[in-house]
């Protein structure tokens, strides 16, 4: 049998703490799942589990030291898939790791600190934004309540001086065995909640949470075009990792004000302009709004009522492709309610003229 401390390339005075951290490295390293179709790698991982099995273990490592003859042929067995899964994956059956072993062995490391620490959570800032300034694009300035690292223990939640220690209910790993009948069932540490190391002095700022409540304050950077929903996303400056991994990102969701004149359908603007019958009739060149001043616009004549009129070009920038969407203009045809005598004269006398009876295809 290989000298196991060589596998795990450390002295045989290792601490536990330190065999642990050489593990994590090696298995990082050689994990299947980070070398796929890599029977070698596959071999190392093996070797260096079952390695770390028996290292791991006060008592398998003290009869190890004491020499062959003490110890039983059994402790470098085979890899066994599932006891691995069964160790690291929180016991929840076959296939609980599933695809995801790989970064479920890092979220049980997770709690030691050097390795691959849980990053912090994600915010999200809701920004409320003028129709015009989302159209237009603004620099804002935001600020957010959030958990930031301590900087008196930058994170360790230590006392400056003093460092976590390596858990002694479990030796640093994290979790505690239960032999039961045949299978070994591990649960997670509860002094350590399965982080594998415990803080004894707790630094005086933020308690041992190694994050304090604080009040960031960012300038936002809000592109041209943004609608109600849109999210920028601010990359690490999200909460901090309570246990020294990288802090998570901020993201900055809009939510934009509805405007009076302008509905909006991505990044089209529809605008509802009333016309007078005659100039739906006639035809007319007419003023309407658009968000960057008035423009003119022909109202073919026989125009219907409802009938959009599309202007390219004169919608809401298109926060992609710096284009623009269109505006499409509704045509709302109004009848005039009072008219003078003259009006009416005029009126009665258009109606005498008129021919075409429009319910002519209601009629059997
Ligand atoms: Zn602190
Ligand atoms: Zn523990």
């Amino acid at each position: 049998m290989e000298d196991l401390y060589k596998i795990l390339g450390v002295g045989r005075g290792t601490s536990q703490a330190e065999i642990k951290k050489a593990y994590r490295k090696l298995a990082r390293k050689f994990h299947p799942d980070a070398n796929p179709d890599d029977k070698g790698a596959e071999a190392k991982f093996k070797e260096i589990s079952s390695a770390y099995d028996i290292l791991s273990d006060p008592g398998k490592r003290k009869q190890y030291d004491a020499g062959p003859a003490h110890f039983g042929g059994g402790g470098a067995q085979g890899f066994d898939p599932a006891m691995f899964r069964d160790i690291f994956g929180g016991g929840g059956g076959p296939g609980a790791a599933g695809p995801g072993g790989f970064s479920n062995i890092f979220d049980m490391f997770g709690g030691g600190g050097r390795t691959a620490p849980p990053r912090g959570s994600d915010l999200t800032y809701i920004l409320n934004l003028s129709f015009d300034d989302a159209l237009k694009g603004v620099t804002t300035k935001i600020a957010v309540d959030k958990n930031v690292q301590c900087s008196v223990c930058h994170g360790s939640g230590a006392e400056p001086g003093t460092s976590p220690i390596s858990c002694p209910d479990c030796g640093g790993r994290g979790v505690i065995a239960q032999n039961q009948g045949f299978f070994a069932l591990s649960q997670p540490c509860p002094r350590c909640s399965g982080s594998g190391t415990i803080i004894e002095k707790p630094c005086h700022r933020c308690g041992g949470a190694g994050a304090v409540r604080a009040t960031k304050k960012y300038t936002v950077k809000i592109p041209a075009g943004m609608n109600s929903g849109n999210k920028i996303r601010l990359k690490g400056k999200g909460q901090s990792s309570s246990q020294g991994g990288a802090p998570g990102d901020l993201y900055v969701k809009v939510e934009v004000a509805p405007s009076p004149m302008f509905h909006r359908r991505g990044d089209d603007l529809i605008l509802t302009v009333p016309v007078t019958f005659p100039e739906a009739a006639l035809g007319a060149k007419i003023e309407v709004p658009t968000t960057n001043g008035n423009i003119s616009l022909k109202i073919p004549k026989g125009t219907q009522n409802g009938r959009m009129l599309r202007v390219k070009g004169k919608g809401a920038p298109h926060m992609k492709s710096g284009g623009n969407g269109d505006l499409l203009v509704k045509v709302k045809v109004v009848v005039p309610a009072n008219l003078n005598k003259a009006q009416k004269e005029a009126l009665t006398k258009y109606s005498e003229l008129h021919s075409e009876d429009p319910r002519e295809e209601l009629k059997k």
